[in-house]
């Protein structure tokens, strides 16, 4: 794997130079120096940097791709886009993504009613607000006050109860009122085609969402009969996430189109807008072999514009509007997720650790002068010899003959022969070694929850790309797994010979070592879970001024223990009082080391759950 994979999954956001793997924008600060700048203000544990130039550049490439699209066939209908917010709630994230989007009038999508106050609060008068999801009287409510605070706002559909609420709820918020204000009108329809891949749920007839064609017809007529039929404006679909193909896409595109031609033709007059959800798939893959995506955004508006186009002129009806509700696309680069490694767990497969006696048993001799002998011409036939003894070594340690240090010198010769002879013969990749490579993972112990920061790894085996921060000059030689700092098996991210990871052999005591995982800020925060009570890590924005510096900004420091637990309902207050107690009625310590054990409990509760790596913990003793 040539610079990480970097040149499938990178998008040209980062570049990797001299030995380092830096932002490739402005002053092109490296992570390294980042991370040890915060690092520096005493923050430890897994860093979360953002950067808003990554999601105006995802806006901006949207907007400006279907723009081009519509350009080329002179499509009459608008653009518009609005953000999913269940994709990152986070405010130092939709802070920045409405801060950058200014010139787009783009808007947020909500799908609950702390969404929506976000919506409500966030997004500028007159940029769309769709609602999308189930809502009760309450939630349908507070539409009808956002379209009065002048919000332009959508409530979609998703079935005929909820239209009825609506109908009441009209009728009752805007009752003997002079000028009577409400939302607009989506309706989401069920699609006979359905999306693939692992998020393939949200689209087919067995769809948690959507109208049919005959329950279509009856809320059409519940609109006429409500006088609301000016209100409905929009249909909407959604056919899954990080959609893998497009043909699904052009099957939903040309049902959808059609359904929306039909209303039309019947009389809905409103009707101007064709939303087509989210679905826009992220590169994610670090091996050419197993990519992600078949399609480019190019192809993909092409598709839209070219397909509506076709259906409105067949049909003689007018070109609607287009709506898109791309999340992943637009949040999942923006956020670089950087964790230290605290421990390397073959350390004891390195030479220094061998316990060679005076006299060793013959077969542990010849292991040595194996190591030592070691050539690329002789490699292959030396590799099996060790296999051999390696045998041999555990019969006779099984059966008495030899100790427990020739069986300890036995595993580290054999381990070091076996590594060094997949690096001579790395260029023959034969099956034999490739399956020793399993057999010779390193271990890194990395100081991060998989639960907390990639659960969509541990839930749905995404991967996400992976690359240390620096000595990026240099070829990485261990095939690694991951270890996360949970104590739960599931924690790991293991070596994988279909699609391997290579790390560098470090001495962790003498130098540190960091991981980027990339492209985590899509889902991953919120999803992420207090698995062993690890919480959402330690996070800084990262903006670039006029001339190209950078500043760290809106650090927030992962919470700290007291109040994790706090956020559980314990009454802190109480184990306070229990923790203090129990110092005090201590009989084996003296008043002097009570005080002083008392001064170190309250430092440890202010701080966070991670892990701190070895040198800072000799800072602080
Ligand atoms: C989740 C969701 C989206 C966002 O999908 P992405 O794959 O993240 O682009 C858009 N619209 C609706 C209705 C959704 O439920």
């Amino acid at each position: 794997m040539k610079n990480f994979g970097l040149q499938l999954w990178g998008d040209d956001n980062f570049v990797i130079e001299d030995d380092t793997i830096n932002i490739n924008y402005a002053s092109k600060p490296s992570l390294l120096q980042l991370t040890q700048e915060i690092r520096a203000k005493g923050h430890r544990g897994p860093i979360l940097l953002r950067f808003p130039h990554l999601i105006k550049k995802q806006i901006s490439t949207l907007f400006t791709t279907f723009e081009k699209a519509k350009k080329e066939i002179n499509y009459q209908g608008g653009f518009h886009a609005v953000f999913p917010l269940k994709v990152n709630q986070f405010p130092n994230f939709i802070n920045a993504l409405m801060d950058v989007s200014k010139e787009y009038n783009y808007g947020l999508e909500a799908g609950s009613k702390a969404e929506l106050i976000i919506a409500m609060t966030k997004t500028p008068l007159g940029a769309p607000i769709t609602i999308n999801g189930f809502k009760d009287k309450e939630m349908i409510s507070l539409c009808f006050i956002a379209a009065k605070m002048g919000h332009n706002i959508t409530i979609t559909i998703e079935g005929l109860a909820e239209l009825e609420t609506i109908i009441e709820v009209n009728n009752t918020i805007n009752k003997g009122v002079k000028t009577p204000v409400s939302p607009k009108i989506g309706v989401r329809i069920r699609l006979h085609s359905s999306g693939i891949g692992i998020w393939a749920k949200s689209g087919g007839y067995s769809s948690k969402f959507g109208l049919t064609s005959t329950e279509l017809l009856v809320a059409y007529e519940m609109l006429t009969k409500n006088n609301l039929l000016q209100q409905f404006w929009m249909i909407h679909f959604h056919i899954g996430s990080q959609m893998s193909d497009i043909v699904p896409l052009k099957k939903a595109l040309r049902e959808a189109g059609n359904i929306y031609a039909e209303l039309k033709k019947r009389g809905a007059d409103a009707l101007g807008a064709i939303n087509i959800g989210g679905g826009l798939a992220v590169e994610y893959s670090q091996h050419a072999s197993n990519v992600d995506r078949n399609y480019s955004l190019m192809e993909f508006a092409n598709d839209v514009v070219y397909l509506m186009q076709e259906i409105a002129k067949s049909k003689g009806v007018s070109e609607p509007d287009i709506f898109t509700e791309s999340g992943r696309f637009i949040a999942a680069s923006h956020s670089v997720l950087i964790a230290p490694v605290l421990e390397l767990f073959s350390q004891e497969y390195h030479e220094q650790g061998l316990r060679l006696k005076e006299v060793n048993p013959p077969l542990i001799q010849e292991l040595y002068e194996l190591y030592h002998a070691l050539k690329r011409q002789n490699a292959r036939e030396y590799l099996h010899d060790a296999l051999d003894h390696m045998e041999s070594l555990l019969t006779l340690f099984d059966l008495g003959y030899i100790d427990l240090e020739d069986r300890s010198n036995t595993e580290i010769l054999v381990n070091l022969i076996i590594k060094k002879s997949i690096f001579l013969l790395k260029d023959e990749g034969s099956n034999e070694l490739m399956k020793l490579q399993n057999r010779i993972q390193e271990k890194y112990l990395v100081n991060f929850s998989t639960f907390q920061s990639l659960p969509d790894f541990w839930g749905l085996s995404q991967q996400f790309p992976i690359v240390p921060l620096d000595k990026l000059d240099i070829k990485p030689s261990n095939p690694a797994t991951i270890w996360d700092i949970t104590c739960d098996s599931d924690g790991e991210i293991g070596f994988n010979r279909e699609l391997p990871l290579y790390l560098h052999d470090i001495d962790i005591t003498k130098e540190e070592y960091f991981l980027a995982f990339f492209l985590t800020g899509a889902y991953q925060e919120v999803l992420g879970m207090q698995h062993n009570l690890f919480t959402h890590p330690t996070e800084a924005v990262i903006s670039f001024d006029e001339s190209g510096e950078y500043h760290i900004e809106n650090l927030i420091d992962a919470e700290n223990l007291m109040n994790v637990l706090d956020d559980l309902n314990y009454d802190t207050n109480e184990l306070d009082k229990i923790l203090k107690q129990r110092i005090e009625d201590a009989t084996a310590i003296s008043s002097e080391e009570k005080r002083e054990l008392l001064g170190k409990l309250y430092l440890y509760l202010s701080e966070n759950s991670y892990l701190k790596t070895i040198q800072t913990q000799n800072e602080n003793i």
